[in-house]
């Protein structure tokens, strides 16, 4: 089932023929920032399940193009991020001189506040000549509360899985400033329900910029996969239903300027665009 959020923050299930609002399978919804309803259907999902399928049979779709889509998550209380996680990647990364323990597999945070939806821009910041690059990455959402999560128990805990662009300004300093800047982090087009995926490890991952393939790669690639990146991070941290965790760029990274489109698609999720512009300086046309 792929599970959108949309408009107002209505509850949407996406389906060939387009989005249906379900809505009213919620015990309780409320819009706007501080909604935590999207938390409670994370957690409550496989109880809510049959009355969202339900709805979805019953409803009639709107065209895509009709609606905003937002965000496949809300409020998530982290986001979780693998980092060097491909071989390739660490490679490339190595060739531009990046420092040695930055090549080594972690998790660091990005900041929940950098989250925008697919179909949105992102407004470069001022950073000098630094770069601003692109990480195109599968992304996947926690449907239960864990703390040392086993790994032969850990895709228990995966809700489902979407898409995330880790967006970066390269060079020194800690990631989780360079990688939290508003609009960092798109999300989208949905959440793709775990039992509609399989396999997360057999997804071929694309992202282009401007039409160019940029990014290539399936998700079987990555050095430590999803059940042991969720038992090392949950070793330190509770991860609680609606967290986000990205599970590292595969290579191919590189930068984004004003009026690029970047475009991705993973396997068995969908598609999106981004856009990115150079936000106009007060006193310019
Ligand atoms: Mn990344």
């Amino acid at each position: 089932m792929k599970l959108a959020l949309f408009d107002d923050y209505r509850l949407g299930v996406v389906k060939d023929e387009g989005i249906v609002d379900v809505t009213a399978a919620l015990p309780q919804h409320d819009s706007g920032f501080a909604a935590n309803f999207w938390v409670r259907l994370c957690h409550n999902f496989t109880e809510l399940r049959p009355k969202i399928e339900d709805l979805a049979q019953a409803g009639t779709p709107r065209p895509l193009d009709q609606v905003r889509l937002r965000a496949a998550v809300l409020n998530p209380s982290k986001v979780l991020a693998a980092a060097s996680n491909y071989g390739a990647h660490r490679e490339e990364m190595r060739a531009r001189g990046s420092q040695g323990w930055l090549q080594d597999f972690g998790v660091f945070l990005k900041a929940p506040s950098a989250i925008i939806g697919p179909e949105e821009t992102i407004y470069l910041p001022e950073v000098g000549e630094r770069e601003v690059h692109h990480e195109g990455e599968l992304a996947f959402v926690i449907g239960k509360t864990g703390k040392d999560i086993p790994e032969e128990r850990a895709l228990a805990y995966v809700l489902g899985y979407t898409m995330l662009i880790d967006v970066t300004v390269r060079g020194e300093g800690d990631r989780s400033y360079r990688k939290s800047f508003d609009g960092f982090c798109p999300v989208g087009p949905w959440l793709v329900t775990a039992d509609e995926i399989g396999d997360p490890h057999h997804l071929r991952i694309r992202l282009w910029v401007d039409g160019q393939l940029r990014q290539d790669v399936n998700s079987g690639d990555m050095l430590v996969n999803i059940p042991q990146m969720i038992a090392f991070a949950s070793r330190a941290m509770t991860l609680y239903p609606g967290d986000l965790f990205t599970t590292g760029s595969p290579p191919g990274v590189g930068p984004i300027a004003d009026g690029n489109t970047m475009t991705m698609e993973i396997e068995k999720i969908g598609r999106m665009h981004i856009y990115v512009k150079r936000p106009k300086k007060s006193g310019q046309g």
